[in-house]
């Protein structure tokens, strides 16, 4: 899965992970770093070997491996440091994902297909074309939901199709209890994230009506104040994307080691595109992420100056 893994990175590994495991195969999964606590309640989570932590303990795994896996992920840079390791890796790697414009000289085989909702979803597709669908069990279904739900915003998102919700109906055959999902994902937090959101809107977010975008800033100096561990900040980006008429949102964050920028649009304005231009990064038509290696106020200048220069599609409504 890719760094600072999400519920469908996540939830898709360890849907995988619990299916292979039932046909007898052995079965690690790897993150390239640490994850967010509201990820520790799925199935198997506490199995998970975090590279950067145990990277003795990962590197011995990837070198007894047959086959590696790829989840939801299609470039072994979003393995961070994981990636030198991974390339020149003997096993086969199979690629499992649902971003654009994968890497596919890195894979020996793989399906990367951009209209699926999540790499839940063809985790699940895979489990079913394999023949295997009574196999899915509750730890299964509980994490393959957890990703499907959460990158379709909760079933929001046009990707959200009648396969997906055919899928979930067959999960909640096999027993799943959805509600408890929602409340493990969402329900979950401490006072100072909630605390720390308020001060995010009241203070760092920026709005640009004449160009239909909204802009959050946050300084390294609040996350320290706050107490904000990885995960906390997830979702914030959407925020703005609830004031009438905005149609760019960005998330720029100081996480001291690295600036990491988050960009989320609605309708036609293909912010894959944008981070891959001026952020170093990429992910979907409306859902990104990239990076910058300058200063926080430097990299906001540098969107500043991205959104002017798309002025004509950003006023276009
Ligand atoms: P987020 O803003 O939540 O970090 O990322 C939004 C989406 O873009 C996710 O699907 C994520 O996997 C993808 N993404 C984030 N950063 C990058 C990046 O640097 N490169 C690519 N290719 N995808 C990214
Ligand atoms: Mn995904």
């Amino acid at each position: 899965m890719h760094l600072k893994p999400d519920a469908d990175a996540m939830g898709s590994s360890l849907g995988l992970f619990h299916f292979l495991s039932q046909l007898g195969h052995s079965v690690n999964v790897i993150s390239p770093t640490n994850w967010a606590d509201w990820l520790k309640w799925m199935p198997g989570a506490d199995s998970v070997i975090d590279y950067e932590y145990s990277t003795d303990k990962a590197n011995k795994v990837l070198d007894n491996a047959d086959w590696v896996f790829c989840l939801d992920f299609n470039t072994f840079f979003r393995t961070r440091h994981m990636a030198p390791k991974l390339k020149k890796l003997a096993a086969l790697k199979i690629l499992i994902d649902h971003h654009q414009e994968p890497s596919v000289e890195d894979f020996a085989y793989g399906i990367s297909v951009t209209s699926k909702s999540s790499t839940a979803e063809m985790v699940y597709d895979f489990i079913v074309d394999s023949g295997h669908a009574d196999r899915i069990n509750i730890a299964t279904a509980e994490c393959l939901y957890a990703g499907v739900m959460t990158d379709t915003g909760s079933f929001r998102f046009p990707s959200a199709t009648a396969s997906v919700h055919r899928m979930v109906a067959l999960l909640k055959d096999h027993g799943l209890q959805h509600t408890k999902i929602h409340e493990n994902l969402f329900d979950n937090f401490l006072e100072n994230r909630l605390r720390f959101i308020g001060h995010v809107l009241q203070n760092r977010m920026d709005i640009y009506y004449e160009y239909n975008t909204a802009l959050i800033s946050i300084p390294w100096k609040d996350l320290v104040k706050y107490e904000i561990k990885t995960g906390d900040t997830e979702g914030l980006v959407n925020y703005p994307l609830t004031i009438k008429g905005i149609k760019l949102a960005a998330l720029i964050i100081d996480r001291d080691e690295e600036i990491k920028c988050s960009f989320r649009s609605k309708d036609d304005f293909d912010v894959n595109t944008f981070a891959r231009k001026y952020f170093e990064g990429g992910g979907h038509f409306n859902a990104a992420g990239g990076r910058s290696s300058n200063t926080l106020e430097q990299t906001v200048q540098q969107f500043i100056r991205a959104m002017k220069e798309n002025e004509s599609q950003l006023q276009q409504l």
